[in-house]
């Protein structure tokens, strides 16, 4: 029989009961088994869901208090010599201080999983690195699974990937070399999981959808050769890319199976298909574990019946990855329009339709013919609705010409003409946007959400806080100043929420990481921008002083890469319809007398695509969208974008290519360093390094920003300098935001007269 299974199932729950109950803890209000409670009541709730929904296997060890990959940290005694973690157990204490730091240690960096909005813990790695079985918090879990009758499938991220996304902590060392010590203890754990009646282990490694080198490719036959033979079976599984250029080296290797990710690379099935090995099972990803679609099932049964005539029972039905990216559950939606709901999917949805297509693998068919056309129906009706096609929208894509990308005239010109038109002295002072969001403000906007607050007293609450705001800025003695965003829930929540083509969930929560999670929107249509989403406020901005005040908007690839997008045309399409909807706003401000307007891209990085193949491809169509975005405006109009927090050197190219007037990024932290490479790369527009950390609370001294500045000045020219924050500052009081202004600008005053003078 073909198996059900899935590969890991969203931890935080329905409800977030996870986030509440580590926010709680960690604020001292409940005790370490209470926490433990709660997360013992959500696994539990979550193999039943999935038990019910029909799948055979089930997950565990996917669960985790904070990361999955700090779960293999604290399993594999990998904590850093730096937290002193001795030979005990590795104990909550000590697993949230590696994630959160503590009064003696900073916490273990965080980064991006794979091309998620995920952030897993990045271990990390020394010559002195050793590994032992250090917590038996997994072997509990299984435990837990067996008494409740779950037959469980355990899950842990394989070595090579677990290495491979960690770092090194000093130079001179690689740390594929602690291989050899790593393994011994992976098969301790497995002989341990197979004593315990475990009968399968699914092993992760994505890593092998990124470009590995052969020295990393070697590892991996080094690695499953040695945890072969443990008693347990593994099914290695791989995801968010293809793997097919490896897969006569998977083929071969000692492990009872396979799964490969169809939704993301459906044309890698042929080439496993061809001489699989008659002792392995292939598990098919066919329903998309990173979207919210409900799938037409005819089509996955398809390519499952295709793979069945040669493989026979030996394929496993699966999402096409951790369901982790994905929300949990769409009845708890209300509110969602039912003709939208019915296009949905989430994880206990397409663990359904897993189940569904495993029924029809195994039992044919007629046996699932109402739920299949039932689905082709819903996928057909989706196709057809007029809430998706907007022949508006399509005639303006149609008759996008090269010209709606370029601004009229080069960048040279343009500098005269705004230098001219703004009169700003040198290294002029700005921010990024955002003024503190205080608790009146999160008040008044909940309050005018349910109603208890009227419209006009509303606007009346947030136009005070812009007047705050202006006034703040003015005393500080800022030259560009920005209206502070109080009106803002969110960057992108605020636009889509005005745009059409987007609808937004009530508990469509996904974790990004630790407690925190995200809600993102969905595109389910055509973008359109009915009216006029940021003017009011900027022109009231605008109106109650002298000093330019610069326009606020999130950009297009921002918008897309932080929504759930449509699986029905490429997301460059999407892209540029936004950016259209951008751009008549950028238009509309510049008509209503702003001269500054910034066009947010903090995403653009992350939409860079797994394999460095594809790159050039996602920088061509990203960099177009922000260019239509920020175009139609005259020369003398400046056009700012900002990134935060981002490596910038290997895309340079591309950002010259989105040909913004002014680009602020993050730099305080990498001490400068990020900045030398716009300098190597001779980067021709002005850009704002940012001088200040706004992520913590400490205001620097005016001596450290100058530093940082006049670092600055030997790699950039003087004369293409602005002077600004890392980021923007809604997170932070408006007492230590007031105070580090002043220094910042403050240090500007002081280089300026040490640059006239010198
Ligand atoms: N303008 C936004 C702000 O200042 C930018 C936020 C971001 O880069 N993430 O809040
Ligand atoms: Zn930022």
């Amino acid at each position: 029989m073909a198996l059900t299974h899935n590969l890991g199932f969203p931890r935080i729950g329905a409800r977030r009961e996870l986030k509440h109950a580590l926010e709680t803890y960690w604020r001292g209000d409940i005790s370490n088994g209470q926490l433990q409670a709660t997360a013992a009541e959500l696994r539990k709730q979550h193999w039943i869901v999935q038990r019910d929904s029909g799948i055979d296997l089930i997950p565990v060890g996917d669960f985790a208090l904070y990361d999955q990959m700090l779960n293999m940290t604290a399993l594999l005694g990998a904590a850093p010599t730096r937290f002193d973690a001795g030979n005990d157990e590795i104990g909550l204490d000590l697993y949230f201080a590696m994630a959160r730091g503590n009064t003696n240690q900073p916490a273990m960096e965080m980064t991006k999983w794979f091309d998620t909005n995920y952030h897993y813990i990045v271990p990390e790695f020394d010559v002195h690195t050793r590994f032992r079985i250090a917590s038996s918090q997994l072997f509990k879990e299984v435990a837990e699974a067996k008494t409740l009758g779950i037959s469980p499938k355990v899950v842990l991220i394989g070595p090579l990937t677990y290495l491979y996304l960690g770092k090194e902590t000093k130079p001179g060392f690689n740390r594929l070399d602690l291989l050899p010590h790593l393994l011994p203890v992976y098969r301790d754990i497995l002989v341990q999981l197979t004593s315990l009646g475990v009968e399968w282990v699914q092993i992760d490694e994505p890593a092998l959808a990124l470009d590995l080198d052969d020295t990393w490719l070697n590892g991996l036959d080094r690695a499953y050769t040695a945890l072969h033979g443990t008693g347990t079976k593994l099914l290695l599984t791989t995801y968010f890319e293809a793997v097919d250029t490896h897969a006569a080296r998977l083929k071969k290797l000692p492990v009872n199976g396979l799964h490969i990710d169809l939704c993301r690379a459906p044309q890698q099935l042929d080439i496993f298909l061809t001489d699989y090995p008659t002792d392995k099972v292939l598990s098919l990803g066919v329903i998309d574990g990173r979207n919210v679609w409900r799938a037409d099932l005819a089509q996955p049964l398809a390519i499952l019946s295709r793979a069945q005539l040669v493989l026979g029972e030996r394929i496993w039905v699966a999402p096409s990855c951790s369901l982790l990216h994905c929300p949990v559950d769409l009845e708890l939606e209300t509110q969602l329009d039912g003709e939208i709901k019915n296009w949905l999917a989430f994880s206990v949805q397409k663990l359904k339709e897993v189940s569904i297509l495993g029924q029809g693998v195994n039992q044919g068919e007629h046996t699932i013919h109402e739920a299949l056309t039932a689905s082709t129906q819903a996928r057909k009706e989706r196709a057809q609705s007029p809430r998706i096609h907007n022949p508006v929208v399509q005639e303006r894509l149609q008759g996008l010409s090269k010209d709606n990308g370029r601004r009229v005239s080069p960048f040279a010109t343009r500098q005269v003409l705004q230098h001219q038109r703004f009169q700003l002295p040198l290294l002029p002072t700005t921010t990024i946007g955002s003024f503190p969001q205080t608790p009146e403000i999160r008040q008044a906007r909940a309050a005018h959400r349910k109603g208890e607050l009227g419209n006009l007293q509303y606007l009346e609450a947030m136009r005070a806080e812009i007047l705050l705001a202006i006034r703040k800025q003015e005393e500080i003695g800022l030259d560009v100043l920005v209206h502070g965003e109080a009106e803002r829930n969110d960057m992108v929540e605020y636009f889509g929420e005005q745009l059409w083509g987007y609808v937004f969930t009530e508990n469509g929560w996904v974790q990004s990481y630790g407690s925190r999670c995200v809600k993102p929107p969905i595109l389910y249509g055509d973008v359109y921008r009915p009216e006029a989403m940021t003017v009011d406020w900027i022109r009231y901005a605008q109106s109650l002083t002298a000093k330019p005040v610069k326009g606020m908007l999130t950009g297009p690839i921002t918008m897309l890469m932080w929504s759930f997008v449509r699986d029905d045309q490429p997301r460059s399409v999407t892209a540029l319809q936004i950016a259209l909807a951008i751009r008549d706003e950028v238009i509309d401000l510049e008509r209503a007398g702003i001269g500054i307007i910034q066009i947010d891209e903090p995403a653009f990085r992350e939409g860079l695509p797994l394999k460095k193949s594809d790159w050039a491809e996602y920088l061509r169509w990203a960099a177009t969208a922000f260019r239509i975005s920020s175009s139609g405006v005259k020369d003398d109009t400046q056009i700012h974008t900002h990134m935060c927090y981002s490596e910038f050197n290997d895309i340079l190219p591309a950002i010259a290519d989105m040909d913004a007037d002014v680009i602020t990024i993050e730099t305080s932290r990498s001490r400068m360093e990020l900045l030398s490479g716009f300098g190597q790369f001779r980067y021709p527009n002005e850009i704002g390094p940012g001088v200040y950390d706004i992520h913590s609370p400490r205001v620097p001294g005016a001596g450290e920003m100058l530093e940082l500045l006049e670092k600055a000045c030997h790699v950039i020219n003087p004369r293409q300098l602005w002077v600004n924050p890392d980021c923007g500052l809604k997170t932070r009081g408006w007492p230590e935001t007031v105070a580090a202004l002043e220094k910042m600008v403050g240090a500007a005053r002081l280089l300026r007269t040490k640059l006239a003078t010198a």
